[in-house]
Formats: C-alpha cells, structure tokens, sequence
C-alpha cells in the first residue's frame, strides 16, 4: 500500500512536471511569435514584380538587360523576368506578355522596332491605365511613333520620323519654366559621349528627394530635341544641351515622370549602354525611379559621396 501510494504520489509529481513544461514550451513558442511578428513587421516591403521587355532596339539590348536585372535583383526590391520578343521582321502574333502578372514594366525596345500586335498593345495599355508601373529606358522613347497611347506614356520621344506632328518640344528655361514649342523640326538628336551635368529641378519629388541638386553623368549620351505629347509630364532633372556638341541650346529632360490613367511611369534618357548604365548617375536614379513607378514610394537610399567616381 505504501509502495502503491507512493507510486501515485510520484505519477502526479511527474504529470504536474509534465503540464509545467507544456506550459513553458507554449509561452517560449508565443514569445517567439511575437518577436517574428515584430520583425515582420520591420522586413522590407515585398519585392516588386519586374518584367523588362526587349528584342528590337538599335542598342545593344542583349546586354544591357543582364545588367539592369542584376543590378536591380541586387537591390533587393525587384525580382525581374525578361520577355524577348522575336527579331525584327519575324511574325509577332504569337508575342503575348503577361503583363498583368507584374507590377513593373521595364521597355528596352527602341529604335524601329516593329508594332506589337494589337491585342498586346491594348494589354499594355490597360496594365497601365489600371495602375501598373512603367520604365522608359533611353532608346525606349524612340519606339513606335504612330501608337497613340505608348506616345503619351513616354510624353517625348526622337527618330522614327517623329517632327512637330508627333507634339510639341519640350525643354525648361535657366529658371526652370516649361517650354513647349511648338516649332517645326525632327525629333531627336545627341552629340558625342561626354560627362555633363544634371540638375534636379524637383527636389521634393520622391526619386529626386535627398540627390544633390547638381551631379556629373559619367560619359554618356544627353539626347535633345525630344517631342512628343508632353501631357502629365513632371520634369525632374535637366542637362544643358550645349550647341557645341549638336546640341540645341536648351535644358533638355533627363528624368521625367509621367500619368496615365491610373498608372505611373518613370522616364530615363539616361544609360546608352553597358559602361554607362553602371555608374551611379544611372544606377541610383533608374533603381529609385523603378521603385517610384510601382509604389509611389521611394526606399532605395542615395549612397554616400553619390555619385561615385
Ligand atoms: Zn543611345
């Protein structure tokens, strides 16, 4: 009987241990969810879905798209698929991104590239107009001169036979007063590759706010002479365009954002190729202008002593 109490006594010493430990495993578990929770709370926010689109540019779009993608993979804000079109000349019917899948499009087709099919123009138009982000990359403001909508997303764009039908020049004044003239001429126009320097002309906008308000470009080309629709354009940094080097004597746009519909576009003249792309003057600009035109939020931070040398 002794033994048998005892037994007891201990099988309910034991039990009590037990629901002790089941007690402090499930406070342990809480105080762990919690402290996730609150680190959850403090990640950044979910990486913006990215598609860069080429396959038809005079440039060398072969490479500069690894490179835009690393550098934005990189970032940790972007997670980026490409979608190549097939080569100029060959059938596009089948050429079908799934546009609404993202939250970015990044266009690194340009000079003459065939039109799109129609009902891959009219999917591209309603990604945007029902809030979807846009990059228009350099050579992305030559494209397609006769789509109506594309025009008005990149508001100025060169070649391809744009002149004043396609709208009118748009530059600023020394003070930062928007010119659209309205005179004749081509559309589009660069001189050689050399530095030069940018000024921003909104420092309040997110993708400007915290750059210096002047900066050097490495070596690349300033492009002048853009025309276009130039409707809900915010001009955010300009270039001079010195004569000197076939320029056109004005402060011609560098970065721009652009409304359509819902949606929000980012518009870099910036970035010929490969070396140009890859300096910070670029870099930092197109990733904080990305960010920009899919959240309206900018979180990618100017480094220190931007741009780097
Ligand atoms: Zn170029």
């Amino acid at each position: 009987m002794k033994d048998s109490a005892a037994k007891t006594t201990q099988r309910s010493l034991l039990t009590g241990s037990k629901s002790t430990m089941r007690w402090m495993v499930l406070f342990t578990l809480m105080v762990l969810l919690a402290g996730c929770a609150s680190v959850s709370s403090k990640n950044p926010p979910a990486p913006i879905k990215t598609l860069i689109v080429d396959g038809q540019n005079n440039h060398k779009w072969a490479q500069t798209t690894p490179v835009l993608e690393e550098m934005m993979e990189a970032s940790g804000r972007f997670t980026v698929d490409v979608s190549t079109c097939p080569p100029r000349g060959e059938d596009m019917t089948a050429y079908k991104p799934d546009f609404a899948a993202y939250d970015l499009v990044v266009v690194n087709d340009g000079h003459k590239a065939d039109p799109w099919p129609r009902q891959t123009k009219l999917a591209f138009e309603k990604f945007v107009s029902d809030g979807g982000g846009v990059v228009i990359y350099h050579a992305a403001d030559n494209a397609w001169p006769h789509w109506k909508a594309y025009n008005e997303m990149i508001a100025i764009g060169g070649w391809d036979g744009r002149n004043e039908t396609s709208g009118p020049y748009l530059y600023m004044d020394q003070d930062g007063k928007v010119i659209r003239d309205t005179s004749k001429g081509k559309g589009g126009g660069h001189g050689k590759k050399v530095p030069f320097e940018i000024t921003v002309r909104d420092t309040k906008h997110p993708i400007t706010k915290g750059l210096p308000v002047t900066f050097m470009t490495g070596p690349d080309e300033m492009y002048s002479f853009l025309r276009g629709p130039a409707l809900n354009v915010t001009i955010l940094a300009t270039a001079y365009s010195p004569k000197e080097n076939s320029g056109s004597g004005h402060h011609e746009p560098m970065l721009m954002v652009i409304n359509y519909g819902k949606g929000h576009i980012f518009h870099t003249v910036l970035g010929h190729a490969v070396p140009h792309i890859q300096k910070d003057s670029f870099k930092i600009t197109y990733l904080r202008g990305a960010e920009w035109a899919a959240t309206q939020k900018v979180t990618i931070k100017v480094p220190e002593g931007f741009p780097a040398k």
